[in-house]
């Protein structure tokens, strides 16, 4: 079977919200994408929505990681079916049990966006393989190699990069239109962010966030845009103190993340990394984001800048998987994204264990 178009990740979406009502519900974004496409969730968990504490999963945001939808579609077709069977799950070397299963389905809502970008997706399947922003042309100026925005730049962290990074920093953001980061013109310009944001708001419970990208073999933690410190709470992205002076290692500025988020933050991430070794021993390291590059408007960082701006909003912690490696590239051959599809889907499974325990 090779990759799902965008027709087909829809309808793996809606057939197991049909086939598992009992364990599931679909959930219809509000906003359609740029170009009209209807965007569609699946909430799994066998009592009412906002009875237990949530893990939303999203993926399809950058347009050419094509691997993130079937990853995140098998993990939901993985979960409904042993569930409905009673039986447990293997991932190569690395398995869970019945029990297991229940559990996540009993004590967890999980709730799954797998094609954030679908009319990306559509222009990197079908015209541009390396196609990554959505197709919004409102900013081109008629020009198609100035359309579309990173959705992944567009969140509210950090937005005015200028004002917010040390001058000597280079963060992998861009305010030009013609560049494969492009943010938008402002923090939730794109209908695809909102309905990411729409997500969050109305699943209040929730408390894991995990966006899934390629590649770098990694499990990433905030914060994307310095290095994190747990000693200095003043020194954070809404003091303007700062502004001018982040996005540069080895310096005075780092990014306060309280010690016991940033504790669990990284016993889920090596759970992740351990499950996922285990199925046929390939290596991801648990890390922040600013390792892999500094960012700023990513969602994973907005994720958990949400109750820091906001004390009445539910703390999130937030990650980021980059799938596969620069071998594979963001389109493996399909045996090869098999092989990824179980790895990551193990990790993320055990994750979903290790965030009830
Ligand atoms: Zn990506």
């Amino acid at each position: 079977m090779p990759y799902l178009n965008i027709t087909e990740v829809e309808s793996a979406v809606t057939s197991l919200a049909t086939a598992f009502p009992g364990a599931s519900d679909l959930i219809e974004l509000p906003e359609p994408s740029v170009e009209g496409r209807a965007c569609h969730a699946l909430r799994i968990g066998t009592v009412p929505a906002g009875t237990n504490d949530c893990v939303v999963l999203i993926g399809g945001v950058h347009a050419r990681e094509w691997g993130s939808c079937e990853i995140l579609v098998d993990l939901a077709a993985d979960l409904l079916e042993a569930y409905a069977a009673g039986t447990g799950l293997v991932y190569g070397g690395t398995g869970f049990t019945a029990d297991d299963v229940r559990k996540i389905l009993r004590e967890l809502d999980l709730v799954v966006f797998p094609l954030v970008n679908p009319d990306g997706r559509r222009y990197s399947q079908t015209v541009e393989p390396m196609w990554r922003k959505n197709r919004n042309p409102a900013q081109s100026g008629g020009d198609p190699e100035r359309i579309g925005v990173d959705i992944n730049r567009n969140y509210d962290f950090l937005f005015d990069f200028e004002t917010a990074f040390d001058p000597a920093a280079a963060p992998r953001v861009s305010s030009d239109p013609g560049d494969l980061v492009y943010q938008g013109p402002r923090p939730f310009s794109e209908p695809e962010t909102r309905n990411v944001r729409w997500l969050l708001d109305s699943c209040p419970r929730t408390r894991w966030f995990i966006d899934v990208h390629s590649y770098s073999e990694a499990l990433l933690t905030v914060w994307g845009d310095d290095e994190n410190q747990s000693g200095e709470p003043s020194q954070n992205f809404l003091n303007p103190a700062y502004d001018h002076q982040r996005g540069r290692g080895a310096d005075a500025y780092g990014e306060y993340f309280a010690k016991s988020d940033a504790d669990d933050s990284m016993v889920l991430a090596r759970q992740f990394c351990a499950a996922l070794h285990g199925v046929r021993g390939r290596t991801y390291r648990p890390m922040s984001g600013y390792h892999l590059y500094p960012t700023c408007g990513t969602s994973d960082d907005y994720a958990h800048a949400r109750h820091i701006v906001d004390e009445r909003k539910g703390k999130i912690l937030g990650f980021t998987v980059e799938w596969g490696d620069t071998a594979g590239g963001f389109h493996p051959p399909w045996a090869e994204m098999e092989r990824i599809i179980l790895d990551v889907d193990a990790g993320l499974v055990r994750f979903c264990l290790t965030a009830l325990t």
